[in-house]
């Protein structure tokens, strides 16, 4: 059938499930539930919200909602492809229980599924830390008498 597919790391169909599926889920839920997985919703939303005061800042345009908070895809491009412990994701059209119920589905795959979840919220630490150190570099006002927050 189209579209099914099986364990980069095991061979194992999808469907049946093996240690290496981290989460399969439909694609519009992908993002919100990596993130519950990985008990960041402190550190996601600090993320977020940290890149919407950056864009801000340098007058880019600014919608309504950042890809990587909604898109698996930009999601994955944005955290989870840089971690170790990532094995690929895949999309496969699962059928619903009713006729025009089916959807497509993001499946995950990690040879550790808990080590990827820890390592999914370190990411977002680091992110955050990245933003701040270079929040004070890049910006020129950032002179000691400037600075609205102690360093
Ligand atoms: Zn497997």
């Amino acid at each position: 059938m189209i579209g099914h597919k099986h364990c980069p790391i095991c061979e194992t169909p999808a469907s049946q499930g093996c240690a290496h599926l981290s989460l399969a889920v439909e694609a519009r839920e992908f993002v919100k539930r990596c993130v519950e997985r990985c008990q960041g919703q402190k550190q996601f939303r600090a993320l977020c919200v940290e890149r919407l005061r950056q864009r801000r800042r340098t007058g880019e345009w600014v919608p309504e909602r950042d890809d990587f908070t909604w898109l698996e895809t930009a999601f994955c491009e944005e955290f989870l492809k840089r971690l170790a412990w990532f094995g690929g994701i895949d999309f496969e059209w699962r059928t619903g229980p009713k006729p025009g119920q089916g959807g497509f589905w993001v499946l995950l795959w990690s040879k550790d599924p808990q080590r990827l979840w820890w390592d999914l919220r370190d990411e977002f630490e680091r992110q955050i830390q990245k933003a701040h150190a270079g929040e004070a570099k890049a910006d020129p006002r950032n002179q000691p008498e400037f600075r609205s927050v102690p360093p």
